[in-house]
């Protein structure tokens, strides 16, 4: 919802200052998603706002939902055509998780990605991205699911950092206790290592969480598989992630997907704790192990005795290891699935 828009309408239509008390009350707290479920409004205004400032700037198109119940995936059409997709996770029985996507596609082409094999069509506006939850809080009260929806995660496609400000608008508008009202370390943003944007992030957003796309920790081996680490080697990386180490001492997340015979030998672990003990503390590094979801790439998951050995050879460093779980697999909807399009398979 574009809360402006919403709030000029009113004005235009002559209506009191508590009107939008009213519609704000409606839209953000009980997840109305419709302008006639708000019954306190004159039935003029309930139309005139439909039409000049709609609740969602975006639609559903399909939602698939994983055997467990516990991913449901959303294809969504935008007002221009091009189609996104979100995700909503259940890692635990009340707690709910919203990954959105910040870009139709995304430039950075990582070679493990779905995403990343559309290219870039544009970014989404901070309206765009910040609907996402909107529509999944909408959504889980049609459908009436338990619990809340408190974590939101900037995974989904695109990268966010090459579109910040909107992501820094919608991040405003989801932090808004009287608008999506989250709190801002149940918010996670993960970028490919835009370097001089983690540091304005860690300004402008101390208490929101950072995640990493590492992935590798060699400069060759990155560049294949991020070709963004091109432009910014880990050493640039390094140097960005100290800052914001030292100016906001929040904890760094490190996302690694394990890729067999690619990144996930013995070596590549060394490699990695080497280069996490000259960014700063341990106990503000951590690092999060992925399986690997096929897309129609050319790598292959690392087997799950594997994994374990690398993480243990990263928590033997010192550092925090976890490997994490995947959800929505069956429906394409895990890390690295999305790719916004009728088809996935
Ligand atoms: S992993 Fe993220 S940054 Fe890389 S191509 Fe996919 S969406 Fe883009």
């Amino acid at each position: 919802m574009d809360a402006e828009r919403a709030r000029a309408a009113l004005k235009d239509l002559g209506q009191p200052g508590y009107r939008w008390e009213q519609v704000r009350a409606a839209v953000y707290a009980q997840a109305a998603s419709s302008y006639d479920e708000i019954s306190v409004l004159p039935a003029e205004v309930r139309r005139a706002l439909g039409e000049r400032a709609p609740i969602l700037s975006l639609s559903r198109r399909r939602v698939s939902v994983s055997g467990d119940g516990r991913a449901h995936k959303a294809l969504l059409d935008l007002r221009d055509g091009k189609t996104i997709e979100t995700v909503l996770l259940r890692p635990s029985p009340t707690r709910w998780t919203a990954c959105v996507s910040t870009q139709v596609g995304c430039a950075v082409a990582c070679s493990f990605c779905a995403t990343g094999l559309l290219g870039l069509k544009r970014s989404l506006t901070a309206e765009e991205i910040a609907d996402q939850a909107l529509f999944w809080r909408q959504y889980m009260r049609a459908e009436a699911l338990e619990g809340r929806l408190d974590n939101v995660v900037y995974m989904g496609m695109g990268e966010p950092f090459a579109c910040y400000d909107a992501v820094a608008e919608s991040l405003r508008a989801l932090l808004d206790q009287k608008r999506l009202g989250l709190g801002a370390r149940h918010v996670s943003v993960s970028t490919s290592g835009v370097a001089p944007k983690i540091v304005q992030f860690g300004r402008d957003f101390p208490q929101v969480n950072l995640a990493l796309s590492l992935h590798a920790a060699d400069d060759d081996l990155r560049t294949r598989l991020v070709p963004m680490n091109k432009a910014y080697p880990l050493a640039k990386l390094a140097e960005a992630l100290k800052i914001y180490l030292r100016e906001t001492n929040r904890k760094v997340f490190f996302e690694y997907i394990l890729l067999r015979g690619e990144n996930d030998r013995d070596e590549d672990a060394a490699a990695l704790a080497r280069w996490l003990s000259g960014l700063g503390p341990a106990a503000l590094l951590h690092v999060n192990l992925i399986v690997f979801n096929q897309t129609d790439t050319a790598h292959s998951p690392t087997a799950e005795t594997d994994a374990r050995r690398f993480q243990e050879k990263i928590m033997a460093a010192g550092f925090k290891a976890t490997i994490r779980q995947n959800l929505g697999r069956d429906i394409d909807g895990a890390c690295g699935q999305l790719a916004g399009r009728e088809e996935t398979r």
